[in-house]
């Protein structure tokens, strides 16, 4: 009764821009979720890839805290000091050169490409310069990122878009090169494909854009929103193919629950593209998010959250295919880590979804027919396991 409640009172009020499931989540609690009547659910989405230590991680909570005592904001026109400890983590880690903190993944996306165009403007003197981008792609809603996302509908109706734009195949280099001319400023994908359907990229792809890029002086733009921060293993997924991008966008779990994106640049990319007065943001990179993001890498170094997911793949990898072989609309499994897709066939998706959540199960689809699963990256063998006999008991 009080979530209908709730429920009738969002919807008069909140724009209607989701079909939201029917649960009102109240509070978290490592990988579980309670809604507002008390019931527990146990969660495999991490609020999409986001809550990457589960709730209340130790720490995490007090750190966040202790800023808000110290300062939440101040302007980029100053320095603060998360930003420098965040900043110098990132960079670190993803041994890139410079990076600039958003507020979202969309906004990262704007900033790559910013920058790519950027580049491009100073060696010829001249705008106009194309990009690439791929069929199925996502990378978000404003509308620079929206003319990159390789989903006609999603564009359709905010058309005309940013011009110049032009979609390849995902893993198909000729169809890649096929489209290359004096014009490409830069070439964007994601490193595993989320909101497709979840499609690792082969190495023999990103190993071809590289290449390309390189004859070209094309920037290389990989988008690590959501495969990025531990999640297939790596600290960003393209550390696995060898293959380092000119500019990397990252955001979902990077501060774990605030809002925070970066896109991140290599020394090429930094030293020739943006400048005073090219880019800027009021929120980007304050103090608050900045404490978040420099703690999330302290806990994943402490407690070496990305070996574990190293170790638990192949249990829940395991887990998974034992659900292709034992269900006849369980077609396949794709994935990387802990970004793993189930492909649904003869029924919708969105059913086994929705069973899932009724029995206490959080998972969220991807593309047409896959059942998506992007856990906290703290999860256990007795999560999986109790992940696994939900679903079975859905699957049935
Ligand atoms: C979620 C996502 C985005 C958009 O990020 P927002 O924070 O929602 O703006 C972009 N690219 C990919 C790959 C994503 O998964």
């Amino acid at each position: 009764m009080k979530m209908n409640n709730q429920m009738e009172n969002a919807e008069n009020s909140v724009l209607h821009t989701y079909n939201r499931f029917p649960v009102v989540f109240e509070h978290g609690e490592g990988c579980y979720l309670y809604d507002s009547e008390g019931k527990e659910y146990l969660d495999f989405a991490a609020g999409i890839a986001v809550n990457s230590l589960g709730y209340h991680y130790p720490g995490y909570d007090d750190a966040l805290k202790t800023q808000i005592d110290k300062l939440m904001h101040i302007s980029n026109l100053y320095y603060n000091e998360p930003i420098i400890e965040a900043g110098t983590k990132v960079v670190e880690k993803s041994r890139m050169s410079k990076v600039f903190f958003t507020n979202s993944g969309t906004e990262a996306i704007e900033g790559a490409l910013k920058s790519a165009k950027k580049y491009a403007y100073k060696k010829a003197g001249h705008a106009g310069f194309e990009i690439i981008a791929m069929n199925h792609s996502f990378h978000g809603r404003s509308i620079g990122a929206l003319s990159v996302t390789g989903t006609a509908h999603y564009r359709e109706p905010f058309e005309p878009l940013m011009g110049g734009v032009k979609f390849a195949e995902f893993n198909d280099l000729d169809s890649v090169k096929a489209l290359v001319n004096e014009n490409t400023c830069a070439i964007i994908t994601e490193t595993v494909q989320g909101e497709g359907g979840i499609y690792p990229a082969t190495k023999e792809f990103l190993e071809g854009l590289r290449a390309l890029c390189d004859e070209k002086d094309i920037i290389l733009i990989f988008d690590e929103i959501q495969c990025g921060m531990g999640r297939t293993g790596e600290y960003f997924a393209w550390q696995a193919y060898g293959v380092q991008p000119d500019i990397m966008t990252c955001a979902k779990a990077l501060g774990c629950g605030v809002p925070v994106g970066a896109f991140v640049l290599n020394e090429k990319a930094a030293k020739a593209s943006l400048e005073p007065g090219d880019h800027g943001t009021t929120y980007g990179g304050n103090p608050f998010v900045c404490a978040a993001v420099s703690k999330v890498f302290d806990i994943y170094e402490q407690d070496q959250i990305i070996d574990h997911v190293r170790e638990l793949t192949p249990y829940l990898e395991e887990k998974l295919d034992a659900m292709v072989e034992k269900f006849d609309c369980v077609a396949a499994r794709r994935g990387k880590g802990f970004m793993q897709g189930l492909v649904i066939t003869g029924r919708p998706v969105g059913e086994v979804v929705k069973k899932a959540l009724a029995e206490g199960l959080l998972v969220i689809s991807a593309g047409k027919d896959v059942l998506r699963m992007v856990p906290p990256l703290v999860i256990e063998k007795e999560h999986v396991d109790k992940m696994a006999e939900i679903l079975e008991k859905c699957l049935a």
